[in-house]
Parts: structure tokens; sequence; C-alpha cells
């Protein structure tokens, strides 16, 4: 997320559109330290105005524990990115909150690795943990990773958590991003994280693989119809989201 306008704006067209939580980012893994690195504490601000307004529960991630503190005050879910799953002391605060973790898998994880990964926000007591696949480095450099659609059924088979997949990290281009998405919901994942910026050109961070607010529209309406075949329905958002653990 980049700025107050920016946020609720595409918070609103995601609603409209069927979304039923908002994810931002105001701490960003960056590559280079020079990119733009998130709004911090003021972007926590905007995010928690985008619930009051759409009652979408929002998902932050997290980079770090010094972050926890000030975190635990505004967001619903914590997002574990790539790079930090396997930060076990990152893994281990996360373990003692009660707030629900989503956790991406690593650039170059094995699912094993994942799990295990898992294993030490439950060890923690805490139950509320949703996987993410988000592509997997490997030869091919057409797309930015290589979608692994064979992790779906298998985590689906090897744990009860709910396992959702990131077509924009995945295929890193927005032409791409639906058609995975709406692989992935034939292949039994429960949900998506998508990438959505109004004017993805201008986007400071992955805006070549975010939709344009219309595009995510059509998305949504495949993956409801390929869900419905599954015997599977997007669900309503559930509006008594506690906040302030
Ligand atoms: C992100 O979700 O914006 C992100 C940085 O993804 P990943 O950790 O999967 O690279
Ligand atoms: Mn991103």
């Amino acid at each position: 997320m980049e700025s107050r306008s920016q946020i609720l704006e595409t918070a609103h067209a995601v609603r409209e559109a069927g979304a039923n939580a908002l994810r931002g980012g105001v701490f960003k893994p960056r590559t280079s330290p020079y990119s733009f690195q998130g709004l911090g504490e003021e972007g926590l601000e905007y995010l928690a105005e985008a619930r009051e307004q759409t009652g979408m529960p929002i998902v932050v991630e997290i980079m770090s524990q010094t972050q926890l503190e000030l975190m635990l005050n505004y967001v619903d879910v914590f997002q574990v990115g790539a790079r930090n799953m396997q930060n076990f002391n990152l893994l281990r605060a996360l373990g003692e909150t009660r707030k629900t973790v989503l956790l991406k898998r690593g650039l170059s994880a094995t699912i094993e690795e994942l799990l295990m990964s898992a294993e030490y926000l439950l060890a923690g007591g805490n139950k509320q943990v949703i996987l993410c696949e988000r592509g997997i480095r490997t030869f091919e450099t057409s797309t930015r990773n290589t979608t692994d659609i064979n992790a779906i059924p298998v985590l689906k088979h090897l744990t009860h958590l709910p396992v959702i997949l990131d077509p924009s990290h995945a295929t890193g281009h927005a032409d791409y991003v639906a058609a995975i998405a709406r692989a992935a919901i034939a292949a039994g994942a429960d949900g998506l994280m998508v990438e959505v910026h109004p004017d993805p050109a201008h986007a400071v961070s992955d805006g070549k693989q975010s939709l344009k607010p219309e595009k995510f529209a059509e998305m949504v309406k495949q993956v409801k119809a390929i869900a419905e075949v599954m015997g599977r329905r997007i669900a309503p958002i559930r509006k008594s989201v506690a906040v302030g653990w």
C-alpha cells in the first residue's frame, strides 16, 4: 500500500468484486534497500480505516518481532512472507499470539519445510494458521516463479490447515494471474491472495503483477464458477473480527 486514497479506493473496489479480506503491506521486504519500504504505522492507520469502511479483516506482513507489539493493535491476520518462512524466532513469537497467521512458502522451500515452519506456530498453541503457496524458484525464467500446483493437493492431504494460492507472486505477470487462480481453485485451494492496484503502471511495488480492479472482478466471477463446480463457495465476511488481542 502506498497512500490513504490508494488503499481506500482499492479496498472498496475489491470488496465490491467479492473479496473477503484486505491485504496491504506496510513493512515491505524489498530486494533492494533503496526501493520503497512501506508506510509503517501510518499505513496501519489507513488499513484500519479501510477495515472500518468495508468490514474486511486486514492482513499485514510482519518482518520482525520488533514490529509485533505495534501490529497487534491493528492487524487481524499476520502474514509471514517467503523470506521469513524459516525465521524461527518470529514464528515462535507469533505462535504465542492468538491471531491468525498466513504463512507463505519460502522461495526454495520444500513442502515438508513449510509444514515444519507451520509446526512452530502450532506448537506455541496458535492453531489459526493458513498456508500459502506462492511459486517456487526453478530454472524457468518466463515467469517470476513457478507455481507448484501439486503443493495444493499435497498440502490438503498432509494437513487440516487451509491452503491458499498467491498467483501474483507465483507468475509475476498480471496477464497470467487469472489462469493460475482458476487452476488453484480447481486443484482444491481454499482461497486466493491477489495483488490489485488502481494504476498498476505507476505502482511503487509489484505493478507488473497487479490486477486493475475490473480485471480482479472478472477473475472473481470465474473462480466463483469453478468453486461451485468443486462444491465450494466464497465465504461471506465475518464482521465480528476481534482486534487488539
Ligand atoms: C507479498 O506478499 O507482497 C510478498 C512480498 O510475497 P512473498 O513473501 O511471497 O515474496
Ligand atoms: Mn508483493
